[in-house]
């Protein structure tokens, strides 16, 4: 069995408990590795070490901490296919996705905010009115990490990275479910340079280490990916200690099609946004919405292109569905296509639960699965079910999709498919959703807002405005002497 350790003040420790979770692989079902269960008391040394960081960190250069995290991207490209494998392992994810989006975007992650802190305002002056305001953004102080495990290194480093890039120390939890690219990541700290304490990683259950971050008084913010559940108990303790919060959290997000769409690259992408990652992406359409007119054309076009996709096991180029995460989250799922018969649903293909024999024997497959007959308001079509499911919702006007569309709690991510650009564009005006693709999926340009409305999100990540969550305003004001 490996051994997972957290890496506190640059060193790898076992925790105080002396207790264990155990990592599973999901495409096999069987444990590999173990890794701490944390409690307050490793919470605590972790921000003791950071809190002593701060100290000279926050004081750095910008160029300094720009040319670290440099070497950290470089870092993790020099070891990718190592990561890579990694990940598919912890995850169940082809190996195909974690080489060519997970490790790739977590270098990217580094090096957007390298540069990106090179330009930012970290300084303003504004001279009038007879005073001179000195206006600036210094580091907020120790900052708690706490990321999901659909998307783990991606996702972990799109928050620290903006978090020392701007000068705070970090406690980071990784899920639990996914931790073993995180503990990698120290040792690539250590080897770029990071000064010891600037990144602190401990690892544990959400309701024991995760909580013991959120409960820390010396903790200043959270910054925290995951379910809206989570979200709003993290979002209730903050508020108690006037932490700062960002939160990225669930969605139910529309596919809108249109008739007079480019059929062949829509339907490509939207057999990737319904199922990549086994349609674990906080960004995948799961209701996909189409214009009546083409309904029995897509319907025919997707299902067969959906009964064509490669399941298998992830360690397989060729892969392109995996595993799920574990054996709970694979009864959630399952439990809609129950859900979703009660409801009334015609299932077009998929709704079973795979058994392979030999390597994968005990592993947590599940068929991609596409629904229909469902009403916008029942179950199935409101919750949010993070997995290989998708509805096809047939609409008659513009109006229409706009409606169903919008008759979420959620608010993440949407996308319109049309060659009409003026009514795609006034539609995205429409729709209540954090991020739109119009004619695409998943594009994104690391300087732009991220994040959603609604359930689905509270602050947004990414350039700036990682940035600026991430520091405190202060207004220096003088006038003549
Ligand atoms: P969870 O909310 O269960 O967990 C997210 C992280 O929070 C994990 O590290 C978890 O630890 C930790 N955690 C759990 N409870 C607490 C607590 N009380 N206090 C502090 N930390 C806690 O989400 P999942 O890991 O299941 O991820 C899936 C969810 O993430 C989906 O809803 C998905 O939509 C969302 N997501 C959102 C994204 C976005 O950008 N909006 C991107 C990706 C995913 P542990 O693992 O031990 O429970």
């Amino acid at each position: 069995m490996e051994q997972i350790h957290n890496f506190i003040n640059g060193e790898f420790s076992l925790p105080d408990s002396n207790k264990y979770i155990k990592v599973i692989e999901p495409a096999t079902g069987a444990p590999y590795a173990k890794v701490p269960d944390s409690n307050n008391k490793d919470v605590d040394q972790a921000v003791n070490s950071a809190s002593k960081a701060f100290t000279s960190w926050s004081k750095t250069t910008v160029q300094n901490r720009s040319s670290i995290l440099h070497q950290i991207a470089n870092g993790i490209d020099a070891h990718s296919d190592k990561l890579a494998e990694i990940e598919s392992r912890d995850t169940g994810k082809p190996i195909s996705l974690s080489k060519s989006v997970d490790i790739p975007r977590a270098a990217e992650n580094f090096r957007f905010f390298a540069e990106h802190i090179l330009t930012f305002d970290f300084e303003n002056v504004l001279d009038g009115h007879g005073s001179i305001n000195k206006i600036v953004r210094n580091p907020i102080g120790v900052v708690g990490c706490i990321s999901p495990w659909n998307l783990p290194l991606y996702l972990f480093t799109w928050k620290i990275a903006p978090a020392i890039a701007s000068g705070n120390c970090v406690i980071g939890k990784p899920s639990e479910l996914a931790p073993y690219t995180a503990y990698e990541l120290g040792k690539i700290c250590n080897s770029a340079g990071l000064p010891k304490g600037v990144l602190n990683i401990v690892h544990g259950f959400g309701k024991n280490t995760g909580e013991a971050i959120t409960n820390h008084p010396m903790i200043k913010a959270i910054s925290f990916t995951g379910g809206t559940v989570t979200g709003k108990e993290i979002n209730h303790i903050a508020s108690k200690n006037l932490k700062k919060v960002s939160l990225e959290m669930g969605g139910k997000n529309p596919t809108i099609i249109f008739a007079d769409c480019d059929f062949h690259k829509m339907l490509d992408t939207t057999i990737k946004s319904s199922f990549s990652n086994q349609g674990a992406i906080c960004l995948c359409g799961s209701r996909i919405l189409i214009e009546e007119p083409i309904y029995k054309k897509f319907r025919a076009a997707f299902v067969k292109r959906v009964r064509e996709l490669e399941i298998g096991d992830p360690v397989n180029n060729s892969t392109e569905l995996g595993a799920l995460i574990s054996k709970s989250h694979l009864e959630k799922v399952y439990g809609y296509i129950k859900i979703a018969k009660k409801e009334g649903a015609t299932i077009l293909t998929g709704g079973n639960k795979i058994l392979f024999s030999g390597r994968l024997k005990g592993g947590y497959f599940m068929e991609p699965t596409v629904i229909e007959g469902l009403d916008k308001n029942c179950r199935t079509n409101q919750e949010e079910i993070f997995g290989p499911i998708v509805t096809l919702i047939p609409f008659s006007s513009e109006h229409e999709a706009i409606n169903i569309a919008n008759a979420t709690d959620y608010g993440l991510a949407a996308s319109i498919w049309s060659k009409d650009l003026d009514r795609a564009s006034r539609i995205a005006g429409e729709i209540d959703f954090g991020i739109v693709w119009l004619n695409c999926w998943m594009v994104r340009d690391l300087r732009t807002p991220f994040g959603g409305t609604k359930k689905s999100g509270l602050g947004r990540e990414g350039g700036d405005a990682g940035l600026e969550f991430f520091t405190e305003l202060k207004n220096i004001c003088m006038t003549d002497v």
